[in-house]
């Protein structure tokens, strides 16, 4: 891959943004109740350098929850605290293959070989960071959260209030996981967490902040604060490459080549290791539950800055 020139970067994202503004292909998540509200024109695009350049286009302030990108943050907390192997050992780090929210996943291993990234796997995660109760536990996952987007951020109510009146499959996994005693905190309190950390609200700017992070090495390329050890993100990004949209994970790495997080509120990130964070949100989704106009606008980005790091030329 080449550096590409700050003016390189502002006409490609500027053309990116103006091929897909009108795309309307796929439809909000609705099976959280109030995400289907979100106005689903909404669109943005953000990409912020090592230095903390930042490149916008579209509805860059416009906030929406987190959802499955917090799995990221969590995850990134808990090798942080207990060490990649203790992650590896306690939820595992394989794709499982099966939908983000599969109960045949955790029954068929008895809990094990999950990953962080789908929900059962991302529940564990949460119930095994550190802090005796809930409210330490809290502290802990808004706090990591804050450090990456380099601001404070607030919790979307109606949002999370929403998914915790209808996240009966999600308790329901949490369940099963401590059937197989493979939950580290109480298992109800555990998916209260994680519907709130999902619940976090962001803008595409805090999200590509987010990427930035990761692709500093875990340092907040503005605030400068340390979030994450450079280890720890060594680990992280692996297992967004492969398991960061879901079942349809292989299908994004094999054309972009780049680790992503997707969530259900439409946002996606995606790391250049090393170089760049990229953020794209529309609320618009696909089978798999990943954002299509996020997608493609990333996609036509890397392809045309030439940030694909398996692309030598
Ligand atoms: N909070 C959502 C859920 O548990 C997150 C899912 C997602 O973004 N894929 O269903």
């Amino acid at each position: 891959t080449t550096t590409p020139q700050k003016g390189q970067i502002e006409s490609v994202l500027k053309e990116t943004y103006n091929k897909y503004k009108d795309l309307k292909e796929g439809k909000n998540a609705d099976y959280i109740p109030e995400l289907a509200k979100v106005p689903s024109d909404q669109f943005a695009i953000v990409i912020i350098g090592p230095d903390g350049q930042v490149y916008s286009q579209g509805d860059v302030d416009a906030l929406y929850s987190i959802q499955s990108i917090s799995k990221v943050l969590t995850l990134a907390r808990a090798i942080e605290e207990s060490g990649a192997q203790a992650v590896q050992d306690k939820i595992g780090v394989d794709p499982t293959g099966q939908r983000f929210n599969s109960a045949l996943a955790v029954e068929q291993n008895k809990g094990k070989e999950l990953n962080p990234l789908v929900n059962a796997g991302a529940i564990a995660t949460t119930s095994m960071l550190k802090g005796n109760t809930y409210e330490e536990k809290w502290k802990n996952i808004i706090q990591t959260h804050n450090d990456f987007a380099g601001r404070q951020l607030e919790v979307n109510e109606p949002v999370y209030k929403s998914e915790a009146a209808t996240n009966q499959h999600n308790q329901a996994l949490a369940s099963l996981m401590n059937s197989f005693e493979r939950m580290y905190f109480d298992p109800q309190k555990s998916v209260d967490l994680y519907t709130k950390q999902c619940a976090i609200n962001i803008n595409t700017k805090d999200l590509a902040m987010i990427a930035a992070t990761l692709a500093n090495g875990g340092t907040n390329p503005v605030t400068k604060k340390k979030v994450v050890s450079p280890q720890t993100v060594a680990h992280v990004l692996p297992v967004m490459a492969t398991c960061g949209l879901y079942d349809d994970s292989g299908i994004w790495f094999y054309n972009v080549g780049l680790p992503a997080k997707s969530g259900v509120g439409g946002g996606i990130m995606a790391i250049v290791p090393g170089q760049y964070g990229i953020a794209a949100f529309s609320p618009r989704l696909d089978e798999a539950g990943n954002s299509i106009r996020a997608q493609r606008a990333i996609a036509d980005i890397v392809s045309k800055l030439n940030l694909n790091p398996y692309l030598i030329q």
